[in-house]
């Protein structure tokens, strides 16, 4: 048989994860009185936005339409309250969720791509950065990879394994290099994109750096992250405004003993931490940040229809021609993404939720809720 450009999805949307994650409450949410507006049931993993308690001041405030409870069901749901009989989702739990399902994948030789989406303060970074004590996906996968490379020197001896890592990010539309130090008193350096006709889109020059252990690894993704926080802070705080790609690339070298023949199989892992999605409304913005939302506002909605049209079977029938329904080209990120979107790939977006901001939540779930 032939092989379309979406590759084998025998299940339905089989490729593509929609997760959500409520974190718990900040110091100055619980000094206000702040009220939960989540509920999530273990069980049926549905997920319960409820309408805030003082539902009428809220209604008189949004006269377009009402405020009421609303109900999305996703693959996974994490919670973070106190509550019986509901098990905190730690970072562990997101791990062993997601992460290590994906791993797995990516030794068999295949790409993943995980998204963080939701608001600026909702847990994107700490889902996938974490904290030193509290390390997120990122370092987890890093962690874990290295842990299987040494365990298959000894078990596959005829495999060796090369990792490169690279790590850069989208603001504006415009590619930046997170791996090269930020001169201070110089215009920020933008990378150019090309296209190859085999490997297909591409970031020209991008740091592309060897890795041998989790220790080296690991002081890449702290430098990209620091250089991402001076930059930021120089340029008026666009670390809220701006998508980070953390890529590991995995080459396992398969050599045949009998044949003398060897083979090589390259898998991709894209971590996403997302612009803030309240970044893409253009209220009462002009000039710079008007074209910043309406860029953030594209790559999202481009990610959603990109996502939904990868988890809806009726666009994966062989013979279709999915180049011309899948819009990656509508904005630089998916178009940067596209090798580890679709295919034989796996996707997952997790929608990260405040526990009590009804709008953005809603319109969170909302976004995650098409994406599926
Ligand atoms: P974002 O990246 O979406 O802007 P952050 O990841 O910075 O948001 O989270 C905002 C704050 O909430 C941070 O202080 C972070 O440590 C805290 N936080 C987020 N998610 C959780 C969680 N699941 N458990 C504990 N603290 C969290």
């Amino acid at each position: 048989g032939s092989i379309t450009p979406m590759g084998r999805s025998d299940a339905p949307g089989g490729n593509v994860k929609v997760v959500v994650r409520v974190r718990g409450f900040l110091p100055r949410e619980i000094d206000r009185g702040a009220e939960c507006l989540i509920d999530m049931n273990p069980i049926t993993q549905a997920t319960t936005l409820l309408a805030p308690n003082d539902t009428d001041a809220a209604n008189s405030r949004f006269k377009t339409r009402k405020v009421e409870e609303k109900m999305f069901t996703f693959d996974n749901s994490f919670w973070s309250h106190e509550k019986e009989d509901h098990h905190y989702a730690h970072q562990a739990d997101v791990y062993n969720c997601l992460g290590e399902e994906f791993l797995d994948h990516n030794f068999e030789g295949y790409h993943t791509c995980i998204f963080a989406y939701g608001q600026t303060g909702s847990g994107k970074s700490y889902t996938m950065m974490g904290t030193a004590d509290q390390p997120g996906l990122i370092p987890r996968t890093c962690e874990d990879l290295f842990e299987r490379i040494e365990a298959a020197h000894n078990e596959t001896p005829n495999i060796s394994y090369n990792v490169r890592v690279s790590y850069f990010e989208v603001y504006n539309e415009h590619v930046r290099d997170l791996l090269v130090p930020v001169q201070l008193n110089q215009a920020p350096c933008y990378l150019k994109i090309r296209e190859s006709p085999t490997e297909g889109p591409y970031v020209k020059d991008l740091t592309d750096a060897p890795v041998k252990n989790i220790t080296e690894i690991l002081r890449h993704m702290k430098t990209g992250d620091s250089n991402r926080t001076t930059a930021s802070t120089k340029m008026n705080d666009t670390s809220s405004r701006s998508h980070s790609v953390f890529t590991i690339m995995l080459k396992q070298i398969h050599h045949d003993m009998e044949t003398d023949e060897t083979t090589e199989r390259v898998a991709r892992i894209r971590l996403v931490d997302l612009a803030g999605s309240e970044r893409a409304k253009a209220t009462e913005a002009t000039g710079t940040r008007l074209r910043e939302g309406s860029n953030i506002n594209k790559s999202l909605t481009t990610l959603g229809r990109v996502i939904a049209a990868l988890a809806d079977p009726k666009q994966q029938r062989p013979g279709k021609r999915n180049k011309d329904i899948v819009p990656y080209r509508d904005s630089i990120l998916t178009w940067l993404l596209k090798d580890s979107l679709g295919g034989n790939s796996k996707t997952a977006m997790i929608a990260c939720i405040a526990p009590s901001d009804y709008d953005e939540t809603l319109s969170t779930l909302r976004y995650a809720d098409q994406a599926k």
